[in-house]
């Protein structure tokens, strides 16, 4: 192995500066512990997302809302209107503050800088090898616990995973997000804290409309279709022919995948690393959420590391394994598709308000009923050596 003269120590590598892996070095670091982020993005950079976030990642981060908002958009959230595309939609109003959303450009941005580690921005990771005693990146990062945090397609999920099985359960999505011009404005009827959901005919997927600000953000995620064209138009003709907006995108639509909880489990560890977040393939189930998911699975892993440090073999690398699990409650089996009777009986389901506002919106989409995950500040300082 050749090493770059400029090489550099660290203890945890993070391979990925998104939710996941900001929260997981936020963690270490309180701990003392000497991280490094890696990612191949310079920030500010931007992330296809809703960008919609359940309050549970305030607790469980920390997160002052005043700061944030200081500088950054954050639209409270109060109600949603939901709906079938084609069919009138039901407005449920909670009469408190049930979520938010932000701009993943300046999201993302704030929580890794507030994580406190070393930022090593803007290159890709473009070798991994294994040493006596860890990992080195690139050639010049030496480290000891290394941590897939790098999304659908991290490179550290595909050294631990050569293949997925086909039966592994993905949304596709795509989303625009610009700043709407004075005539959008008034021709956009969606209301900041009201965002709107509509469900695809077939039950697999929905199309989202965002109001933050001056900003709006449209997009479609479908389960088993890959040509989303199939379900983006007529969401698209929907939402101008029932009044939502009266203008055409004036934004190219980005696409992205991502794997669901749901199905065949990929390894999660191995010697010296695990993976977190989208490179783990934890987004929920039904609502397709992954924030939240990154982010409390990068907090676990840092309890992980912090409960096994000095010894990350795969053994005790696995207690990690087994708190996604508990949970999660990670399902192996793929999501059953339902039947054209039982998506005629969510169709009419979706009309009544009941079901929209306790199982729809409650249970699948905010998760009111999951309390947030509360990791405590470590109380002393696991790790004191710097290194050079
Ligand atoms: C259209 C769409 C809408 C969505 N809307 C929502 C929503 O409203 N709410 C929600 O909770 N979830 C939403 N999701 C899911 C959510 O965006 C992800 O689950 C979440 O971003 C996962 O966070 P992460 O930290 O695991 O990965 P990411 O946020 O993807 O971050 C991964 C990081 O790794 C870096 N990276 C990748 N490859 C490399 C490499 N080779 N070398 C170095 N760095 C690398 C990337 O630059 C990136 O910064 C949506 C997803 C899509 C596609």
């Amino acid at each position: 192995m050749t090493l770059d003269p400029a090489f550099q120590r660290c203890e945890v590598l993070i391979v990925g500066g998104g939710p996941g892996g900001s929260a997981c070095a936020w963690h270490l670091v309180r701990a003392g512990v000497d991280v490094v982020v890696f990612d191949r993005a310079t920030f500010p950079r931007d992330k296809v997302c809703a960008g919609w976030i359940t309050p549970q990642i305030v607790a469980s981060l920390d997160f002052d809302l005043d700061d944030y908002r200081r500088r950054h958009l954050l639209q409270p959230i109060r109600g949603f209107r939901t709906g079938v595309i084609g069919n009138a939609p039901r407005e449920t109003h909670f009469g408190k503050i049930v979520s938010y959303a932000i701009r993943r450009c300046e999201f993302d941005t704030y929580l890794l800088r507030r994580s406190g580690a070393r930022l090593e921005l803007g290159q890709p990771l473009q070798s991994l090898e294994r040493t006596t005693d860890g990992w080195c990146a690139n050639g010049r990062i030496l480290a000891r616990m290394l941590i897939g945090a790098g999304g659908h397609f991290c490179p550290v999920a595909r050294r631990l995973n050569d293949a997925l099985p086909d039966e592994a359960t993905y949304i596709i999505a795509q989303e625009a997000e610009f700043e709407m011009t004075e005539s959008q404005r008034r021709g956009c009827q969606v209301e900041p804290e009201i965002p709107e959901v509509y469900f695809c005919r077939d039950l697999q997927g929905y199309g989202w409309c965002v109001r933050k600000g001056n900003y709006l953000n449209v997009g479609l995620g479908h389960e088993t279709e890959t040509r989303l064209a199939v379900h983006m138009e007529p969401f698209l003709k929907f939402l101008k022919e029932s009044g939502r907006i009266n203008f055409d995108l004036p934004a190219r639509l980005r696409g992205h995948a991502y794997r669901l909880q749901s199905g065949p489990r990929p390894r999660l560890v191995d010697e010296a690393v695990l993976l977190i977040g989208d490179a783990a393939g934890l987004a929920a189930p039904r609502s397709g959420e992954g924030i939240r998911p990154a982010i409390e699975s990068g907090l676990l892993a840092a309890e992980t590391i912090l409960a096994v440090s000095p010894i990350f073999s795969r053994r005790n690398l696995m207690s990690y394994v087994e708190r996604l699990q508990e949970r999660f409650h990670l399902a192996t089996e793929p999501q059953d598709k339902p039947g054209r009777f039982y998506r005629w009986v969510g169709r009419q389901l979706l009309s009544n308000s009941w079901f929209t506002r306790d199982v729809v919106l409650r249970r699948w989409f905010l998760n009111a009923a999951h309390p947030p995950l509360r990791c405590e500040p470590p109380t002393t300082q696991i790790y004191t050596e710097q290194h050079a």
